[in-house]
């Protein structure tokens, strides 16, 4: 069978060259050679960990995060309770695990799933048995109940497309052919409607990027949360507004080039925070740092009461995910949470209004 690099120059031969983001979603998603469609990434053995990986600390928050808000909206019955890219199926063990207390939630939750990978899937059947149904897109999930919903290193997995200013215009970076092998190029300079308020903030030869997937998928969250009630929390590395070639390419925790093996390394960018706030018809949070946020919900006092019962290198490696978690220097910082919900009502527990 024919390796990814060789059919993506065999279709550049054919059409010519294409956009990033056609490149990202062939990398990542492609049925054969596809990064996720093929393997599970994740964990230490993999090409990079996250969050709910490193402490069950991490899901417990959410789902009492989630629990709460349910409450505070006067626990409606039936719910969606939703995640998008669940990887492993680790944060949502958690959330179940920690709402169990939380009386009626367990019963009033149907549990959905968006993931787009087959290999995955098979991960979290192992782990979340055949209760929940799965879904290729968010479209399909119920539109006729509110919906509690988590996305967790989801949204820097979405194809971008770059853009290079110059002048009012925009020229977008696209993979090419150089000498037989993947090269950058740019295409032809042309005004770009999505990128109109980016005139603002830029000058010539900046570079800006752009996610076309996320605006319908934040409306369809979006629209379900303001007609039936719900919340979202949406966490991930990105800032409010992204400046520059975001674009990362890891492989066993290094950083590898982008062009090099496709389908075989990790593709990322960071989120734009500011163009999801800006495409969701609810009201949204502003953005919270992750460690201020676990704070507030209380990873501290878990911590502690988790640290009782272990000592040596297991409290060793507790106190350590406790503080990759939260700690400004590591991902207290660079990892914010938008959250969406219903307008006129307060956010979540944890996040700014
Ligand atoms: N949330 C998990 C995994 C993050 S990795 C965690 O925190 O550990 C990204 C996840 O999103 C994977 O499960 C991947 O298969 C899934 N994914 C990536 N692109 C997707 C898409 N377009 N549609 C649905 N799922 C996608």
């Amino acid at each position: 069978m024919a390796d990814l690099k060789s059919i993506l120059l065999g279709r550049i031969a054919q059409t010519g060259p294409m956009s990033l983001s056609d490149y990202m979603a062939e990398c990542l998603l492609h049925p054969d050679h596809g990064y996720y469609a093929t393997r599970d990434p994740l964990g230490a053995e993999g090409d990079f960990t996250t969050a709910p990986e490193i402490s069950q600390m991490f899901g417990e928050m959410i789902g009492l995060c989630l629990a709460q808000a349910w409450l505070d909206q006067g626990r409606p019955a039936p719910f969606t309770l939703a995640e998008a890219g669940p990887g492993r199926g680790t944060l949502m063990a958690d959330i179940l695990r920690a709402t169990r207390a939380v009386p009626a939630f367990a019963e009033a939750a149907e549990v959905h799933l968006i993931e787009a990978s087959p290999a995955l899937r098979d991960k979290q059947r192992a782990l979340l048995g055949d209760t929940p149904t799965w879904h290729d897109s968010l479209t399909t999930l119920p539109e006729d109940q509110p919906l509690f919903f988590v996305a967790n290193e989801f949204f820097d997995a979405l194809p971008v497309r770059q853009f290079i200013r110059t002048g009012p215009a925009w020229s977008e970076r696209m993979v090419g052919t150089e000498n037989e092998t993947l090269a950058w190029g740019l295409g032809k300079p042309a005004p770009h409607p999505a990128l109109l308020h980016r005139l603002e903030d830029t000058k010539d030869g900046d570079l800006v990027e752009f996610c076309p997937a996320a605006a319908p998928i934040i409306q369809a969250i979006g629209a379900r949360i303001e007609a039936n009630g719900g919340t979202a929390l949406i966490i991930d590395y990105g800032d409010w507004r992204s400046l520059g070639d975001t674009l990362q390419a890891l492989s066993a925790h290094e950083p590898v080039d982008p062009l090099d093996s496709p389908g075989m390394a990790d593709l990322t960018t960071h989120v734009d925070f500011e163009a999801l706030a800006n495409a969701t018809p609810s009201a949204h949070s502003r953005l919270t740092a992750q460690g201020v946020f676990l704070e507030r919900l209380g990873i501290t006092q878990r911590a502690q009461t988790l640290a009782a019962r272990l000592s040596d290198a297991a409290l060793e490696s507790h106190i350590a995910a406790h503080r990759r978690l939260t700690h400004p220097h590591e991902m207290g910082n660079l990892f914010k949470v938008l959250a969406l919900f219903p307008k006129g009502k307060p956010p979540p527990p944890g996040c700014e209004t």
